[in-house]
């Protein structure tokens, strides 16, 4: 931390704050300038805010200089941390990992028919909510167990990772033999108790970007989970909350360079949330690997018009198809690989 004295500070002041710096930890390394004397706080003292010094008489500034999460941050491991999946899927390695299926599980002939669409076209997890956090109390609020059950069905059946959201503490047991990663929505993206006890259970997670979340929020939540011992967290961009009304959410593409600069998890885009219409998903889906992302996560639903929960941003097979082919030219270009197509898909 540096602290930048007030021209007219006293020498009282000044040592005021010294004796504070020290008392927490600081090492002070003092430079008495023509105008001003600027104190620098050398050292890693465990909890401070530097704003606290600010309020002290005769400070100027005080600006924080290391970050206020260790586990995250990219110094903790700056070769990239690569998590990795049962049958060899990785996540934050070379290959560019495509999840996809619908925004709910809503039967059993629909996620068997949108996993055997996204496994044809190069995904490699399903995706689908069985607890769904909605706006309304009265929308369809999900299948539950039976849909984590048709989850695990069909996805060892396509040979699919399975990928679902977590809402709450009491249904982590119920989920763990069913899925491959558990994906924390972005209104849980601040539920601190659901965070430490992922950090207790050793799965993978998948935490999305709060709507009103800075990025240093989204890195100190992951912190809660890293240091409860699971490392084995990927960050997900998939949106904020801006001014702006023609899209859902903003997609924020620069967040991908920001975490990859400091961060050492992995990170991928939700253009679905991100944009809100179908129109528009490929394109940011694009410009998201484009920018540096480890992989996606995107809607597709066999039948999007008939959908019970974001049918507006869910792909037609069709689309998720020729955007995994557009994603196969874009991914080398970007000195990335992305899976192929699969020729004989599962019948089901
Ligand atoms: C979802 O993935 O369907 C979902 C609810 O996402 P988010 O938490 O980003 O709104
Ligand atoms: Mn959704």
């Amino acid at each position: 931390m540096i602290v930048a004295m007030q021209e007219k500070a006293t020498e009282e002041q000044i040592q005021t704050v010294v004796e504070r710096m020290v008392e927490i930890g600081f090492n002070v390394h003092r430079t008495t300038g023509a105008v001003q004397t600027i104190l620098a706080g050398v050292g890693t003292p465990a909890q401070f805010d530097h704003k606290d010094f600010e309020l002290l008489p005769g400070v100027a500034e005080a600006v924080r200089i290391s970050s206020p999460y260790k586990l995250a941050g990219h110094s903790f491991r700056p070769e990239g941390t690569i998590v990795r999946f049962p049958n060899g899927v990785e996540v934050g390695g070379n290959e560019v990992v495509v999840m996809a299926g619908p925004c709910s599980v809503e039967s059993r002939d629909q996620i068997f028919a949108a996993a055997t669409h996204v496994k044809a076209a190069g995904a490699k997890f399903l995706r689908g909510g069985a607890f769904k956090p909605r706006s309304s109390p009265y929308s369809f609020q999900g299948m539950g167990l039976e849909g984590l059950k048709l989850l695990r069905e069909v996805g060892d059946a396509t040979g699919l990772l399975v990928i679902t959201e977590v809402m709450d503490i009491s249904q982590i047991g119920l989920m763990l033999p069913y899925i491959d990663c558990f994906q924390v929505g972005a209104r849980n993206m601040q539920n601190f108790n659901l965070l430490r006890e992922l950090g207790t259970v050793r799965k993978p997670v998948l935490l999305k970007r709060g709507i009103a979340a800075t990025i240093e929020e989204l890195l100190l939540s992951a912190e809660y989970i890293l240091s409860g011992g699971n490392y084995d967290v990927i960050l997900c961009e998939r949106g904020i909350r801006t001014y702006e009304t023609y899209t859902r959410n903003t997609m924020d593409v620069s967040a991908i360079p920001v975490v990859k600069h400091l961060s050492h998890l992995p990170i991928v885009g939700d253009p679905s949330h991100g944009t809100g219409r179908r129109d528009m998903v490929s394109a940011m889906a694009r410009a998201t690997i484009a920018a540096g992302a480890d992989g996606l996560l995107i809607e597709v639903h066999p039948n999007p018009e008939k959908a019970v929960s974001d049918g507006a941003q869910s792909l037609f097979p069709a689309q998720f198809a020729k955007l995994m082919d557009e994603l196969r030219i874009i991914a080398p270009a970007v000195g990335r690989t992305i899976a192929q197509p699969v020729a004989a898909a599962v019948a089901v």
